[in-house]
């Protein structure tokens, strides 16, 4: 009988999930093709993750996002033919995996994030800049776990924002907007820790001395000229530290970059 990998996908439990990889990470250190379990896979995630019809996202609920997430991650990656480079993709997952921890902090709503979806629509960026260059649609994961490293993550290759509880006193509103202004970098400029030729320019009048990492700064102002002046405001960190004069300057700089939204010229020529 065939490995009940989707059994072991949905299930629950982290350990469960953890033992499906370690399973895959055998079969390929003893040379054994994973590629006959790609069909479950697809077939597990196409009837959790049902996108509306033509719609240019689709919210993935705790139940089963980590599951979700997991076997994109594990789809991909058992495809990879490079024996050592798939052993070294199923590691590193494994590791990913076994770091989420339990919280109680409170996740992003769904209903919130629909709101936030309005939000950047009222801000001009259209709902079809969600998907990637080959159309590809925004999954948003509600994965109801703590990670060490991260509150969320944006995954390029996946086109998938994942929302974990967050750490501290972070604001799940904030941390998703941090995220879209990933995606939309990425759209821009077709690299993900590239950002707008425009933005290092206006980044040398706003933080001269800032040297590193532009691509956080890049994303972080972008929440703060989302979040200004609308109902989640009072959730953005850096509204109650920067001045009036520079929230004003961030915010004309982003209404302008969005105004004429195109995907990076390197996608076209694909
Ligand atoms: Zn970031």
């Amino acid at each position: 009988m065939q490995y009940d990998v989707a059994g072991k996908l949905s299930d629950p439990l982290i350990k469960s999930k953890a033992e499906l990889i370690d399973y895959l990470i055998k079969r390929a250190t003893q040379g054994k093709s994973n590629e006959l379990f790609r069909d479950s896979i697809r077939n597990y995630l196409s009837d959790k993750e049902r996108f509306p019809y033509l719609s240019n996202y689709s919210l993935i609920g705790p139940r089963y996002a980590l599951s979700c997430l997991l076997g994109h991650f594990i789809y991909h990656y058992i495809s990879e033919k490079n024996p050592t480079k798939q052993l070294s993709l199923l590691v590193s997952l494994l590791d990913f995996t076994k770091s989420f921890k339990p919280s109680k902090a409170a996740l992003l709503k769904k209903t919130t994030t629909e709101k936030l979806l309005d939000v950047l629509e009222k801000f001009g960026i259209q709902p079809y800049f969600l998907r990637t260059w080959d159309y590809r649609p925004l999954r948003i994961y509600y994965i109801p776990y703590e990670r060490p490293d991260f509150n969320a993550a944006y995954f390029p290759y996946l086109n998938s924002i994942a929302s974990y509880r967050p750490k501290e006193n972070s604001s799940p509103e904030y941390i998703f907007l941090h995220e879209v202004g990933h995606l939309i970098s990425y759209n821009i400029t077709g690299e993900p820790d590239k950002v707008p030729d425009s933005f290092i320019e206006f980044n040398k009048k706003m933080n001269p001395k800032w040297q590193n990492d532009l691509i956080e700064i890049f994303v972080d102002l972008f929440s703060l000229a989302v979040m200004m002046e609308t109902e989640f405001a009072p959730l953005n960190p850096f509204i109650p530290i920067l001045s009036t004069k520079s929230q004003k300057l961030i915010k004309n700089y982003f209404v302008e970059l969005v105004r004429d939204l195109k995907y990076s010229k390197s996608f076209s020529i694909q």
